[in-house]
Protein backbone atom coordinates (compact mmCIF):
# COMPACT_ATOMS: atom_id res chain seq x y z
CA UNK A 1 0.00 0.00 0.00
CA UNK A 2 3.01 2.16 0.87
CA UNK A 3 4.80 1.19 -2.41
CA UNK A 4 1.95 2.69 -4.39
CA UNK A 5 1.09 5.39 -2.49
CA UNK A 6 4.84 6.22 -3.17
CA UNK A 7 4.70 5.87 -6.67
CA UNK A 8 1.68 8.07 -7.41
CA UNK A 9 3.46 10.81 -5.11
CA UNK A 10 6.44 10.41 -7.35
CA UNK A 11 4.12 10.28 -10.77
CA UNK A 12 2.40 13.54 -9.22
CA UNK A 13 5.69 15.55 -8.41
CA UNK A 14 7.44 14.46 -12.20
CA UNK A 15 4.07 15.93 -13.68
CA UNK A 16 4.45 19.27 -11.77
CA UNK A 17 8.08 19.38 -12.52
CA UNK A 18 7.97 18.75 -16.44
CA UNK A 19 4.67 20.82 -16.57
CA UNK A 20 7.34 23.97 -14.90
CA UNK A 21 9.65 22.87 -17.36
CA UNK A 22 7.83 23.61 -20.22
CA UNK A 23 6.10 26.67 -19.16
CA UNK A 24 9.35 27.81 -18.52
CA UNK A 25 11.07 26.85 -21.85
CA UNK A 26 8.27 28.42 -23.42
CA UNK A 27 9.04 32.35 -24.12
CA UNK A 28 12.85 30.40 -25.21
CA UNK A 29 11.09 29.00 -28.01
CA UNK A 30 8.98 31.57 -28.97
CA UNK A 31 11.92 33.74 -29.07
CA UNK A 32 13.85 31.35 -31.11
CA UNK A 33 11.17 30.78 -33.48
CA UNK A 34 10.99 34.45 -34.15
CA UNK A 35 14.76 34.58 -34.58
CA UNK A 36 14.80 32.15 -37.23
CA UNK A 37 11.96 33.46 -38.95
CA UNK A 38 12.53 37.24 -39.14
CA UNK A 39 9.58 39.30 -39.81
CA UNK A 40 9.46 40.97 -43.52
CA UNK A 41 9.89 44.45 -43.89
CA UNK A 42 6.62 45.91 -44.66
CA UNK A 43 6.78 47.44 -48.20
CA UNK A 44 5.51 50.71 -49.60
CA UNK A 45 2.42 49.21 -50.39
CA UNK A 46 1.87 47.16 -47.45
CA UNK A 47 1.60 50.14 -44.90
CA UNK A 48 -0.60 52.25 -47.01
CA UNK A 49 -3.82 53.92 -45.22
CA UNK A 50 -7.39 53.76 -45.84
CA UNK A 51 -8.22 54.94 -49.74
CA UNK A 52 -11.74 53.95 -49.63
CA UNK A 53 -12.89 57.15 -47.74
CA UNK A 54 -10.35 60.58 -46.75
CA UNK A 55 -10.18 58.59 -43.34
CA UNK A 56 -11.80 55.31 -43.23
CA UNK A 57 -10.87 51.81 -44.85
CA UNK A 58 -13.49 49.24 -46.40
CA UNK A 59 -14.43 46.35 -44.40
CA UNK A 60 -14.37 42.84 -45.65
CA UNK A 61 -16.47 41.65 -42.54
CA UNK A 62 -18.87 41.06 -44.78
CA UNK A 63 -18.35 43.94 -47.96
CA UNK A 64 -21.30 46.35 -48.24
CA UNK A 65 -22.68 47.91 -50.92
CA UNK A 66 -23.09 52.02 -50.17
CA UNK A 67 -25.90 53.57 -50.50
CA UNK A 68 -25.17 56.13 -53.38
CA UNK A 69 -24.65 59.63 -52.07
CA UNK A 70 -27.00 61.03 -54.84
CA UNK A 71 -30.56 60.30 -56.39
CA UNK A 72 -29.60 57.99 -59.68
CA UNK A 73 -30.45 60.98 -61.56
CA UNK A 74 -28.41 63.84 -60.20
CA UNK A 75 -26.00 63.60 -62.36
CA UNK A 76 -27.28 63.92 -65.73
CA UNK A 77 -24.88 66.69 -66.63
CA UNK A 78 -22.77 63.51 -67.78
CA UNK A 79 -24.46 59.95 -66.93
CA UNK A 80 -27.82 59.09 -66.65
CA UNK A 81 -30.08 57.93 -64.84
CA UNK A 82 -30.24 53.97 -66.29
CA UNK A 83 -26.78 53.71 -66.32
CA UNK A 84 -26.79 54.96 -62.66
CA UNK A 85 -28.94 52.91 -61.21
CA UNK A 86 -27.20 49.48 -63.23
CA UNK A 87 -23.76 50.91 -62.47
CA UNK A 88 -24.56 51.19 -58.40
CA UNK A 89 -27.32 48.49 -57.99
CA UNK A 90 -26.50 45.73 -60.37
CA UNK A 91 -22.68 46.02 -61.25
CA UNK A 92 -20.98 47.25 -57.83
CA UNK A 93 -23.55 45.14 -55.77
CA UNK A 94 -22.02 41.50 -57.76
CA UNK A 95 -18.49 42.86 -56.93
CA UNK A 96 -19.52 43.09 -53.36
CA UNK A 97 -21.56 40.01 -53.24
CA UNK A 98 -18.48 37.90 -54.80
CA UNK A 99 -15.97 39.45 -52.77
CA UNK A 100 -18.25 38.22 -49.78
CA UNK A 101 -18.59 34.95 -51.59
CA UNK A 102 -14.73 34.11 -51.87
CA UNK A 103 -14.23 35.04 -48.31
CA UNK A 104 -16.50 33.18 -46.94
CA UNK A 105 -14.28 30.23 -46.09
CA UNK A 106 -11.62 32.29 -44.55
CA UNK A 107 -12.69 34.77 -41.22
CA UNK A 108 -9.02 35.56 -40.84
CA UNK A 109 -8.91 37.47 -44.37
CA UNK A 110 -12.63 39.05 -43.68
CA UNK A 111 -10.82 41.08 -40.43
CA UNK A 112 -8.77 42.32 -42.77
CA UNK A 113 -9.72 45.39 -44.95
CA UNK A 114 -10.20 45.34 -48.34
CA UNK A 115 -6.98 47.98 -48.95
CA UNK A 116 -4.97 45.05 -47.06
CA UNK A 117 -6.19 42.34 -48.92
CA UNK A 118 -5.56 44.48 -52.33
CA UNK A 119 -1.90 45.75 -51.23
CA UNK A 120 -0.79 41.89 -50.53
CA UNK A 121 -2.51 39.94 -52.93
CA UNK A 122 0.44 37.48 -52.77
CA UNK A 123 -1.10 36.31 -48.67
CA UNK A 124 -4.63 35.57 -50.44
CA UNK A 125 -4.74 31.90 -50.96
CA UNK A 126 -3.95 30.95 -54.78
CA UNK A 127 -7.96 29.38 -55.22
CA UNK A 128 -9.77 32.85 -54.31
CA UNK A 129 -6.39 35.29 -55.30
CA UNK A 130 -8.49 36.42 -58.65
CA UNK A 131 -11.83 36.52 -57.02
CA UNK A 132 -10.58 38.62 -54.57
CA UNK A 133 -8.16 40.80 -56.55
CA UNK A 134 -11.19 41.55 -59.59
CA UNK A 135 -14.48 41.91 -56.94
CA UNK A 136 -11.99 43.57 -54.29
CA UNK A 137 -11.07 45.62 -56.60
CA UNK A 138 -14.63 46.34 -57.91
CA UNK A 139 -15.94 46.96 -55.04
CA UNK A 140 -13.20 49.27 -54.08
CA UNK A 141 -13.26 51.30 -56.80
CA UNK A 142 -16.82 52.17 -56.86
CA UNK A 143 -16.95 52.86 -53.63
CA UNK A 144 -14.24 55.95 -54.36
CA UNK A 145 -16.31 56.87 -57.30
CA UNK A 146 -19.61 57.32 -56.08
CA UNK A 147 -17.58 59.71 -53.89
CA UNK A 148 -15.73 61.91 -56.54
CA UNK A 149 -19.25 62.85 -58.17
CA UNK A 150 -21.58 65.60 -57.19
CA UNK A 151 -24.62 66.94 -58.38
CA UNK A 152 -23.23 70.01 -58.11
CA UNK A 153 -19.71 69.28 -59.43
CA UNK A 154 -17.85 70.45 -62.20
CA UNK A 155 -16.07 73.71 -63.22
CA UNK A 156 -12.67 74.65 -62.06
CA UNK A 157 -10.87 72.79 -59.09
CA UNK A 158 -10.72 74.24 -55.82
CA UNK A 159 -8.33 74.21 -53.02
CA UNK A 160 -4.92 72.68 -52.82
CA UNK A 161 -5.66 70.23 -55.46
CA UNK A 162 -6.09 73.07 -58.19
CA UNK A 163 -2.65 74.72 -57.23
CA UNK A 164 -0.75 71.18 -57.18
CA UNK A 165 -2.44 70.06 -61.02
CA UNK A 166 -1.14 73.52 -62.13
CA UNK A 167 2.50 73.26 -60.38
CA UNK A 168 2.38 69.36 -62.00
CA UNK A 169 0.68 69.51 -65.30
CA UNK A 170 0.65 73.19 -66.46
CA UNK A 171 -2.66 73.99 -66.39
CA UNK A 172 -6.18 72.30 -65.39
CA UNK A 173 -6.88 72.03 -68.89
CA UNK A 174 -3.27 70.28 -70.25
CA UNK A 175 -4.22 68.03 -67.05
CA UNK A 176 -7.84 67.31 -68.00
CA UNK A 177 -6.76 66.58 -71.78
CA UNK A 178 -3.52 64.22 -70.57
CA UNK A 179 -5.94 62.62 -68.20
CA UNK A 180 -8.91 61.88 -71.76
CA UNK A 181 -6.12 61.08 -73.18
CA UNK A 182 -4.71 57.91 -70.91
CA UNK A 183 -8.02 56.58 -70.40
CA UNK A 184 -9.10 56.95 -74.19
CA UNK A 185 -5.77 55.31 -74.74
CA UNK A 186 -6.11 51.89 -72.16
CA UNK A 187 -7.38 49.14 -74.50
CA UNK A 188 -10.40 47.52 -73.07
CA UNK A 189 -12.08 47.89 -69.42
CA UNK A 190 -9.77 49.58 -66.71
CA UNK A 191 -9.41 53.13 -64.96
CA UNK A 192 -7.92 56.23 -65.66
CA UNK A 193 -6.33 57.89 -62.19
CA UNK A 194 -4.83 60.78 -60.83
CA UNK A 195 -2.30 59.44 -58.10
CA UNK A 196 -0.17 60.54 -55.58
CA UNK A 197 3.50 58.59 -55.99
CA UNK A 198 6.33 57.71 -53.67
CA UNK A 199 7.79 60.47 -54.69
CA UNK A 200 5.26 62.23 -53.21
CA UNK A 201 4.20 64.01 -57.15
CA UNK A 202 0.66 63.69 -58.58
CA UNK A 203 0.83 61.21 -61.62
CA UNK A 204 -1.51 60.12 -64.08
CA UNK A 205 -1.83 56.21 -64.51
CA UNK A 206 -4.76 54.00 -65.62
CA UNK A 207 -5.22 50.58 -64.33
CA UNK A 208 -6.69 47.57 -66.23
CA UNK A 209 -9.68 45.28 -65.31
CA UNK A 210 -10.57 46.37 -61.50
CA UNK A 211 -6.98 46.82 -60.56
CA UNK A 212 -6.89 49.50 -57.69
CA UNK A 213 -3.20 51.60 -57.63
CA UNK A 214 -3.01 50.88 -54.57
CA UNK A 215 -1.72 47.15 -55.50
CA UNK A 216 1.58 48.80 -56.95
CA UNK A 217 2.00 51.30 -54.22
CA UNK A 218 0.19 54.28 -55.75
CA UNK A 219 -2.14 56.26 -53.76
CA UNK A 220 -5.49 56.85 -55.72
CA UNK A 221 -6.80 60.51 -55.39
CA UNK A 222 -9.77 60.30 -58.18
CA UNK A 223 -10.20 58.02 -61.03
CA UNK A 224 -12.40 57.46 -63.76
CA UNK A 225 -14.33 54.06 -64.61
CA UNK A 226 -13.73 53.03 -68.38
CA UNK A 227 -15.58 50.23 -68.53
CA UNK A 228 -18.44 50.22 -70.99
CA UNK A 229 -21.25 49.92 -68.61
CA UNK A 230 -20.28 53.01 -67.06
CA UNK A 231 -21.07 54.72 -70.15
CA UNK A 232 -22.94 52.57 -72.76
CA UNK A 233 -26.30 53.05 -72.80
CA UNK A 234 -25.82 57.09 -73.33
CA UNK A 235 -22.41 56.97 -75.07
CA UNK A 236 -22.62 54.13 -76.94
CA UNK A 237 -18.66 53.36 -78.75
CA UNK A 238 -17.86 57.55 -77.61
CA UNK A 239 -15.73 56.82 -74.65
CA UNK A 240 -13.71 60.43 -75.37
CA UNK A 241 -17.66 61.77 -75.36
CA UNK A 242 -18.20 60.59 -71.43
CA UNK A 243 -14.64 61.34 -70.31
CA UNK A 244 -14.91 65.04 -71.78
CA UNK A 245 -18.50 65.20 -69.73
CA UNK A 246 -17.88 63.55 -66.52
CA UNK A 247 -15.58 66.71 -65.50
CA UNK A 248 -19.14 68.07 -65.72
CA UNK A 249 -19.98 66.33 -62.14
CA UNK A 250 -16.29 66.28 -60.64
CA UNK A 251 -16.70 66.84 -56.67
CA UNK A 252 -13.24 68.98 -56.04
CA UNK A 253 -14.18 69.76 -52.27
CA UNK A 254 -14.00 65.67 -51.86
CA UNK A 255 -11.34 65.39 -54.19
CA UNK A 256 -9.43 68.04 -52.13
CA UNK A 257 -10.06 66.09 -48.49
CA UNK A 258 -8.47 63.09 -50.66
CA UNK A 259 -5.32 64.74 -51.82
CA UNK A 260 -3.12 63.88 -48.63
CA UNK A 261 0.63 64.42 -49.12
CA UNK A 262 2.58 61.83 -48.37
CA UNK A 263 4.06 62.75 -45.15
CA UNK A 264 0.50 62.65 -44.02
CA UNK A 265 -0.23 59.52 -45.55
CA UNK A 266 2.76 57.92 -43.61
CA UNK A 267 1.88 58.84 -40.35
CA UNK A 268 -1.62 57.26 -40.52
MN1 LIG B 1 -17.94 50.32 -63.10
Amino acid sequence: MIRVWRERIVFFLTTILLTILVISYEPVLIAEAQSSTPTPTPTAARSFPPVAYPNRSLSASPAQLPPLPYAYGALGKAIDAETMKLHHDAHHASYVNNLNDALKQYPDLQKRSVEALLVDLNSVPENIRAKVRNNGGGHLNHTIFWQLMSPEGGGQPSGAIAQEINQTFGSFDAFKKQFNAAGAARFGSGWVWLVRNPQNQLQIVTTANQDNPITDGLYPIMGNDLWEHAYYLKYRNRRAEYLNNWWNVVNWPQINRRNLSLGTLRER
